[in-house]
């Protein structure tokens, strides 16, 4: 069944951090919560695809208890979820890609994304494996494709808004990284051998 997904639809679901009664962090430097914030990008990411090889689908979600069933229900082969990072010290700063620390798959995906944020002026904290009891858990746990959560920037510091600010250019990033791993075909291999549950 597996491979007869390949050829058909492979899907990628963009899923929007928070909700719309709960929009998460709140930037002072951009006047925007992470929600509306990557409510936005998500739409440009969207808008701005044309790779044939993989159908992008953005995910709003209920609420937290839901979400894995949701997300699970479309079938994806990828989920990339769309966050920001915050910190009530505001010099903290950097890119960071949460995954679920039994998912070989997930840390090679997370570091292709930090790595691209680092490219466009974030420092690169790296992949973060996440495990019980970590922010995220609960997730990352519970999707059944890979699931990486990206944190490009920090919402509380000053100079990562000031990249954060242009959506444009963190759509394309998230653009680019998208077609490097259908480049690499990485995701396809974890339907096979790489899943953990
Ligand atoms: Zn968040």
């Amino acid at each position: 069944m597996g491979f007869r997904k390949v050829l058909q639809e492979r899907r990628i679901v963009l899923d929007v951090g928070h909700s719309e009664n709960d929009k998460g962090a709140y930037s002072r430097f951009l006047g925007v919560s992470e929600f509306d914030y990557n409510n936005d990008v998500a739409n440009i990411i969207v808008k701005k695809w044309d790779d044939k090889r993989a159908t992008l689908l953005k995910n709003i979600r209920r609420d937290y208890m839901s979400l894995p069933d949701d997300l699970n229900v479309l079938d994806p082969y990828l989920i990339v979820s769309l966050h920001c990072n915050s910190f009530r010290d505001e010099s903290a700063n950097g890119t960071e890609c949460l995954y679920f620390h039994k998912s070989s798959m997930g840390v090679k995906i997370a570091n292709e994304f930090v790595s691209s944020f680092s490219k466009i002026g974030f420092r690169n904290r790296g992949p973060k494996p996440v495990k019980l009891g970590d922010r995220g858990h609960y997730q990352l746990r519970h999707t059944k494709a890979t699931n990486v959560i990206v944190e490009p920037g920090f919402f509380s510091n000053e100079k990562d808004c000031a990249i954060l600010e242009d959506k444009e250019l963190i759509a394309d990033t998230y653009i680019k990284t998208i077609k490097r791993l259908l480049d690499g075909k990485l995701w396809i291999w974890e339907k096979f051998w790489c899943r953990w549950m």
